[in-house]
């Protein structure tokens, strides 16, 4: 065990435990060997990257390369832990920020579990108000319900069920590029982050230049924010003056479409509970016995108000539940940053030891992290583990654990290790 670790070449006096150690020996194998994939972004000479040191802990930015064997070659001088590049493309990208001449950014989604309630993120995920100490489970709020601080301690886990939840938001983003927005699939890579979700990010020239405001415009539309539901000022037959009505109504492209086939599967499937869950009150008796007359009149044909009981009121609570099905959950601070760094492709996540990988957005359904983007093949070592809930990498299944020494297999090892779970006992060296 201690020659498989060879923990001698190690610098001890900068990483204290034999854990750090661990991690960076096996971070520095993966990115110094010659079968490594760290794949070049397009345009790489005009990308900013960057880099997380594991001796210093600071991230090392600024950095410009002509080429990917360039890259290679200072990747393996530094011995990072987590590479990024910008998003953007630079006249000068080794620059300072406001001299380094923006040329443009691809457009970027990140859909992260941090984003999405699941039912299983208050198992496996916590916080800690940095400030006052208060906790709690699951999502971690935007301030803390004691003090209002923003400042947390968070334990999270990649959990399959919430890369699942992350894997249909991004099946919804990828959708609506296609769809809406008419991109071809060879402009939209996806990948999986290497922890808790997935990136699209979208490679055209038409898109590079615009602005954060625009992005913010394609970020409500993804998002489903501030979608017309209404007709306005609709001139009523009959009538002298220019009256002020309103009447629901949907269009016949884009959410328009997506809400109506979203309606139609809602109320196809509705039961009592499920109206009155989305706040209707009235005449859920008759909905529910004419769903066919409804469908066929109102969201085939237009004709919102055809039917007495059914009122605006309740196609706008139908719709606004839809709207939240449909929506994609994005970081929305991603996309309308224009200078955003963001892993790059092939590279390590320090939080799990797994790859960022690109898939064929075709096979993202079938996509499996646990087998796909596992780095470390080989060799056993042994952890203390405090705490970790089960999980699967490959075909093999870990854990629950509590506080107990385990051999285990160096990707598994390697996923604790980071996650904070565990430590590498000295016992093995
Ligand atoms: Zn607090
Ligand atoms: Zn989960």
């Amino acid at each position: 065990m201690a020659e498989e670790l060879s923990l001698v070449n190690m610098p001890k006096e900068d990483l204290a435990s034999f854990s750090q150690s661990y991690v960076f020996q096996k971070f520095s194998e993966y990115y110094c060997s010659s079968s490594t994939d760290i794949r070049a972004p397009q345009s790489i000479d005009r990308r900013e990257f960057a880099f997380l040191l594991f001796k210093e802990r600071i991230m090392s930015r600024h950095k410009a390369f002509g080429n990917i064997e360039r890259l290679r070659a200072y990747i393996n001088d530094v011995h990072p832990s987590d590479i990024y590049n910008s998003c953007a493309y630079y006249e000068n990208p080794q620059l300072e920020m406001d001299k380094k001449g923006w040329l443009g950014a691809d457009l970027v989604f990140d859909v992260d579990a941090d984003h999405i309630p699941t039912t299983c993120d208050k198992i496996h995920d916590e916080w800690t108000c940095k400030d006052c100490d208060f906790s709690g489970k699951g999502i971690t709020p935007e301030a803390c319900p004691v003090c209002g601080s923003q400042k947390f301690e968070t334990k999270t886990w990649p959990c399959e069920l919430c890369l699942d939840s992350a894997k249909e938001e991004t099946a919804k983003v990828i959708d609506m590029l296609q769809n809406d927005f008419s991109l071809a699939d060879e402009v939209i890579h996806v990948f999986f982050s290497g922890h808790r979700g997935y990136h699209v990010q979208v490679e055209i020239e038409d898109m590079r230049t615009l602005n954060s405001a625009a992005r913010k415009e394609i970020v409500d539309y993804v998002s489903g924010f501030g979608l017309a539901l209404f007709e306005n000022e609709k001139r009523l037959r009959g009538s002298s003056t220019k009256r002020r009505s309103v009447a629901f109504s949907l269009s016949n492209y884009g959410w328009g479409i997506r809400l109506k086939a979203g309606m139609r599967r809602f109320i196809t499937r509705a039961t009592k509970d499920d109206m009155r869950g989305i706040g209707i009150r009235r005449n859920i008796d008759s909905i529910l016995e004419n769903k066919e007359l409804i469908i066929k009149r109102c969201l085939e044909e237009n004709r919102w108000t055809s039917i007495r009981g059914v009122s605006d009121e309740t196609w706008v609570k139908i719709a606004e539940h839809v709207r939240n099905l449909e929506s994609a959950k994005i970081d929305t601070v991603v996309t309308t940053d224009i200078h955003r760094l963001i892993r790059s492709n092939g590279s390590l996540h320090g939080k799990t030891g797994l790859k960022k990988i690109e898939l064929p957005p075709s096979n993202l359904k079938d996509f499996d992290p646990f087998i796909e983007a596992v780095a470390f093949k080989g060799g056993k070592i042994k952890l203390l583990i405090s705490s970790a809930p089960r999980f699967r990498i490959g075909d093999d299944e870990f854990g629950p654990y509590h506080d107990e020494k385990v051999d285990l297999p160096t990707s598994a090892a390697i996923l604790l290790v980071c996650k904070g779970r565990g430590e590498v006992l000295n016992e093995n060296v």
